[in-house]
């Protein structure tokens, strides 16, 4: 998929829920259980609007059209599978960004269901700052979104994700929506890609999650290329 930098993130929200969605299926490459929160099953999807420099599934993202389309009944049983074999009783999807639009949100929604209380909304925010209304669709059924955040400022927003800056205030205005409505969410950052003071400034309420970063998926040569340095601490 060719990408020209910066690009508007609800457009691409937009192409890319139309590659990874068929009706109420989305795209998956991989069910999983891993250590992250303590032992969680993880759904591994594609798609996402961002362009993340330091993504661990940046290839992947750049070509979304890859895996198996899994309709909301498909991906609980999977997930519940995995769960019985290993004893882990908390869920997430990851590898992508769950909420590309109304379709793509309403999927989770419906996994959402199963696992009332015990599921992690690992995103970026994007499309729930710029339409809240589908928090609605998520939040009746109790998950913790957490909502990583790309930047201290519109610029290094810009640098870090490919996106225009402008698309930097719906990721803070999903955390003022999250906090409007009452939803359980935190914020999470990676170490050295913001300026910690300048979040704390911006999310003075919040307590943030700090993400070490590691060499995934060529992650290093990718900042290389895209001239992104990680050091802002
Ligand atoms: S928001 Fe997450 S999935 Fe999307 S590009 Fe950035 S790191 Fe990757």
């Amino acid at each position: 998929m060719k990408l020209d930098l910066p690009f508007d993130a609800i457009r691409r929200s937009e192409e890319v829920e139309a590659l990874v969605m068929d009706g109420n299926r989305r795209l998956y490459y991989r069910f999983r259980s891993s250590g992250h929160y303590g032992g969680v099953v993880t759904a591994d999807s594609v798609g996402c609007n961002l362009l993340c420099a330091y993504c661990w599934n940046y290839r992947r993202n750049l070509n979304p059209v890859q895996g198996d389309l899994c309709s909301p009944a498909e991906v609980v049983s999977k997930l519940g599978r995995e769960a019985t074999r290993k004893g882990i009783r908390n869920f997430r999807i990851s590898g992508a960004e769950p909420i590309l639009g109304k379709q793509s949100a309403r999927h989770p929604a419906e996994v959402l269901l199963a696992f009332p209380g015990r599921f992690i909304v690992e995103t970026n925010g994007i499309m729930l700052g710029y339409n809240p209304d589908l928090l609605d669709l998520l939040l009746p059924h109790s998950p913790y979104i957490r909502l990583t955040i790309k930047g201290d400022s519109p610029e290094r927003f810009q640098e870090i994700t490919g996106a225009d800056g402008a698309a930097f205030h719906y990721q803070t205005n999903a955390a003022r929506e999250l906090r409007r409505r009452g939803g359980a969410y935190g914020i999470a950052a990676m170490t050295g890609a913001v300026d910690s003071r300048a979040l704390g400034r911006i999310f003075p309420d919040e307590e943030i999650e700090w993400e070490e970063f590691g060499n995934f998926g060529n992650a290093e040569q990718n900042l290389r290329e895209r001239g992104v340095r990680l050091e802002r601490m």
